[in-house]
């Protein structure tokens, strides 16, 4: 602490307003704004700093005071298929206008205690320093991939990504229980940009005030000393944040609640659920992969199609026509779900999720078995724990292939090994419960900050 410009939080005496600053993508605005109303029930007031592109509702929040930063990110500059492109504009175009807003939003605000931003908007950190306004970084992701990405340089300098001395099935040595696979999908061509955009955020969370994770204790427990000696930042692990408000109001698509009432007409516990996030995207041979997988299973399932999940498609015009005819009402297909009321529904026994990591907690606190796929950025990280570490869930090993596919999905709904997976997570949940009832949420945080 002593090394931070900022002034510490609890030494601003009218210290009632919080500003929170979301990264404009799906899986980051949920734990945001989730975060926001929480400490509104804490009354704190509230002000979100927001970009045009991906912009939350401000009428599903009329508790909160909205600000449209005037000249940022915008719908026609994004490239919605390169999510790396994007968070590098964050950090470079939108700085500017970021600070003229965040400037002015200081200037008649003067009840402002601290800003809480995304860990990924490395820059805008910077200019909270400046502005001299005591910053927080919420980091939306698992402990876990968190200190994978702080080993990249170390596997870069070892030759993991040029892949001459190694093969996918290998160990990787300096992370485990990570295999040289599970790495792979960073690409040689983007390796440069990735790790100095990983060690921006990282050192940006190094300088913060205090670092919020969205997870919690019990799952993350074998990493934490390793994360306390990497970090003398003090952290505060908080979450998962959904327990408290759910992510529907801050969904930037239109959920169809249709599939509620197809759930409602199914078995307990007899559907699959199959959503691959806001961000993959697939190619057709995947795609046929997953639907032939899903019509081998026999078993009822609910599939999320996002327009755009294969590139250049309407909708669903590269699922096989076949498919369609065979599954026929043992699916059903929405564009987007209502995702927390999906899992909760007693319909359904598993998640084929893409190891997303709100997605990954909304599926251990509802109680749900996973099958893991991945396709970018913490998901690798996040499917390997979920196989090897944690156990919650079935990786597929070999990507999109209807075979293994099928057999994951009998082993989670049908066998004995669905049904362990089950028990494993009522006890985790109940240690979760127990815990938030002995620190209550802001427990470890009040104690420093508020
Ligand atoms: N989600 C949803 N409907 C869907 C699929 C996802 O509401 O059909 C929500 C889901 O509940 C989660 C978020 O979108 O809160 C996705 O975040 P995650 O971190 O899992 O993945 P990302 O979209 O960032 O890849």
């Amino acid at each position: 602490m002593e090394d931070n410009p900022s002034k510490p939080i609890s030494q601003h005496t009218k210290a009632q307003r919080v500003i929170l600053f979301p990264l404009p993508f799906q899986g980051h605005m949920n734990p945001m704004l989730q975060l926001a109303n929480i400490l509104h029930s804490r009354s704190f007031t509230i002000s979100i700093l927001y970009h045009q592109y991906n912009s939350p509702d401000p009428s599903k929040y009329p508790h909160f005071s909205f600000h449209l930063i005037p000249g940022g990110l915008s719908e026609d500059q994004a490239d919605k298929d390169d999510p790396l492109h994007l968070v590098r504009l964050l950090n470079t175009d939108c700085i500017r206008p970021t600070r003229d807003c965040l400037g002015k939003l200081l200037s008649t605000h003067d009840d402002t205690a601290c800003i809480i931003m995304d860990a990924m908007m490395y820059s805008s950190q910077a200019v909270a320093e400046d502005l001299g306004i005591p910053r927080i970084t919420l980091r939306t992701s698992s402990v876990c991939s968190f200190l994978a990405m702080a080993t990249l340089p170390v596997l870069r300098d070892k030759g993991y990504f040029s892949m001459i001395d190694y093969r996918r099935e290998d160990p990787v040595l300096e992370l485990p229980p990570l295999k040289v696979k599970d790495i792979q999908a960073i690409r040689i061509e983007n390796l440069n940009d990735t790790l100095k955009i990983v060690s921006n955020m990282l050192e940006g969370t190094k300088t913060a005030s205090g670092l919020i994770f969205n997870t919690f204790q019990d799952l993350e427990e074998p990493n934490l000393a390793n994360l306390y000696e990497q970090i003398r930042t003090p952290t505060f692990l908080l979450g998962p944040f959904h327990r408290f408000f759910s992510a529907a109001s801050s969904s930037l698509l239109a959920q169809d609640r249709s599939c509620i009432s197809w759930l409602d007409t199914q078995k307990p516990n007899s559907v699959l659920y199959v959503s691959f996030g806001s961000l993959a995207a697939m190619d057709e041979n995947n795609v046929r992969e997953v639907a032939w997988g899903l019509s081998n299973s026999m078993q009822p399932f609910l599939l999320v199609v996002r327009p755009g999940l294969v590139q250049g498609s309407e909708w669903l015009e590269f699922l096989p026509n076949e498919f369609l005819e065979v599954t026929g009402k043992r699916g059903c297909i929405v564009k987007w779900a209502p995702q927390q009321e999906v899992l909760s529904h007693p319909a359904v026994g598993g998640f084929w999720t893409h190891s997303g990591w709100n997605s990954v907690l909304e599926s251990i606190c509802e109680g749900v078995p996973m099958i893991c796929s991945s396709f970018l950025g913490d998901q690798m990280v996040n499917s390997r724990y979920i196989n090897d570490v944690w156990r919650l869930g079935i990786k597929l090993e070999c990507g999109f292939e209807r075979d293994e596919i099928e057999s994951a999905i009998r082993k989670i709904m049908l066998d004995r090994e669905g049904q362990d997976i089950r028990e494993k997570l009522v006890c985790l949940k109940k240690k979760m419960d127990l815990s938030s009832k002995t620190d209550g949420f802001f427990g470890p945080i009040a104690k420093r900050f508020i």
